[in-house]
């Protein structure tokens, strides 16, 4: 085992199991941390849940510490480039950190809607972190007459739900043709979306917000739509995915971009000529590796799951107590909505049939299968979690799609489109 610099850049989930995970294996060197946020690490998935809803404090979200960590904090200052050769990183405000290993978990953050000018107005939120979740849970204290949420994937459904369990007026607007059809499919998508309707949330898909305008002080007042239609809103989410935090690595000659730094199959870091740096491994939501169970297929999740084990593989392997195999987790990921809580094994990426393997979409309760070139590639389990340990386990071994008779409580299962946009066009 190396016992030298162990620098963890991104002070999160991945980042903190990652620097756990470096001293459970025994790694007594010198280890520092260094976050962009004033905050010791803190958990997300409650921020657009519970924090939302008020049941849970901003400030109460802090994750534990579940090893003796003897860590030096650089809390508040990002950094802001990375030499390789030299192996150092460059904080704002100056300083410079000598490493001996470097871990980047510096994660993703929400996609900025595309004016700048808009973007900035008082009354437009994202949500990414504690500070984001404390100023919406505020504006929406304030009991705006409607809320307006744009954008049909996970966080922008539980927003919405959060609005309508407060009892405001909430429209959620979507380009696609349901909510979370790039994730589920158009077919498992209309089931939340039918969800949401029956809890009042009013659904416009197939439509484009075009620009929000300001009331002359600097707050927004009205949305306009690519149709001409307006809405008047006072509190605005965007809600259009997560660009990863890459930026610093600019200079660095590692292969990124807004989608995340390349790894190869054990963690480590590509640069542009795709060699690996063994001084530098990635993890959690910035790190696109490419995954053994997809056929090597590159992938960047943002699963709470997958930060906090692919953060304590990448720091074993960079203070020498990896374990000589693939990084090979099985995504999994959940969201809670509405009372609905959906909970999904494997990636749907790409599955060309789908199959209600388990209960009735009309209950409520059932899950759904996903298969690909005959394989199983993923299973989601709507309010029916018990079913989903027998799936995943068929979706690890990539077992035969649709599954043989027996192996589901179902006669016959009719196989689906799964209706992903684009589907028609391949
Ligand atoms: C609102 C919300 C709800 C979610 N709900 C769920 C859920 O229900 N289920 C689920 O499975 N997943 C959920 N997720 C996803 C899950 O939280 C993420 O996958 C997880 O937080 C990723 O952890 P990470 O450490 O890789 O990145 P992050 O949590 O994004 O942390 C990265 C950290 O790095 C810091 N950083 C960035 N750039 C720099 C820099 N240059 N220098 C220093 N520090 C930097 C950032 O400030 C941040 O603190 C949710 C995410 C959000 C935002």
């Amino acid at each position: 085992m190396n016992q030298d610099h162990l620098v963890v850049v991104g002070a999160s989930l991945a980042g903190l199991r990652g620097a756990e995970a470096a001293r459970k294996a025994g790694f007594a060197g010198r280890l520092t941390i260094v976050g962009a946020e004033p905050h010791r690490p803190y958990d997300r998935p409650p921020l657009s849940k519970q924090v939302l809803g008020g049941s849970v404090a901003p400030g109460a979200t802090t994750l534990p510490i579940l090893e003796p960590l003897d860590a030096e904090w650089r809390l508040g200052s990002a950094v802001t480039n990375l030499d390789r050769i030299g192996r150092t990183i460059d904080l704002e405000g100056g300083e410079r950190i000598a490493y001996d290993r470097l871990l980047i978990a510096t994660g993703a953050r929400p996609r900025p809607w595309p004016d700048a000018a808009q973007r900035d107005l008082a009354g437009i939120h994202t949500l990414r972190g504690r500070d984001d979740a404390a100023a919406l849970r505020s504006a929406l204290a304030a009991r705006p007459e409607r809320v307006l949420v744009v954008g049909g994937g996970f966080i922008g459904c539980e927003v919405a739900a959060a609005c309508r369990d407060l009892d405001l007026p909430v429209t959620l607007v979507e380009t696609g043709p349901t909510v979370l059809a790039a994730i589920l499919g158009v077919h498992l998508g209309s089931v939340v979306a039918a969800l949401h309707e029956a809890r009042g949330v009013d659904l416009r898909f197939g439509s484009e917000v075009e620009a929000f305008e300001d009331d002359g002080t600097g707050h927004v007042v009205r949305a306009r739509f690519a149709d001409g239609r307006t809405l008047e809103t006072g509190c605005v989410v965007v809600a259009l995915g997560a660009i990863r935090n890459t930026e610093w690595l600019a200079g660095s000659g590692l292969a990124f971009d807004e989608g995340g730094v390349d790894c190869d199959a054990d963690g480590y870091v590509l640069d542009a000529e795709g060699r690996p740096d063994r001084a530098i491994a990635a993890a959690g939501d910035v790190a696109r590796f490419p995954h053994p169970l997809y056929d090597g297929r590159f992938v960047a999740l943002e699963h709470w799951g997958h930060a906090a084990a692919q953060g304590a593989h990448a720091a074993r392997l960079l203070v020498g107590r990896g374990t000589g195999e693939a990084y090979a987790e099985v995504p999994a990921f959940w969201s809670s909505q509405g009372g609905l809580t959906i909970k999904s094994v494997g990636l749907t990426e790409g599955a060309d049939g789908l199959v209600i393997a388990q209960g009735d979409p009309k209950t409520g309760r059932f899950l759904a299968l996903y298969g690909r070139a005959g394989r199983c590639i993923a299973a989601v389990s709507f309010d029916s979690v018990r079913w989903l340990p027998a799936y995943a386990e068929m979706v690890a071994s990539r077992a035969p799609f649709p599954p043989p008779g027996g192996a589901v409580d179902q006669s016959r299962l009719t196989m689906l489109t799964p209706g992903f946009p684009g589907e028609d066009d391949r």
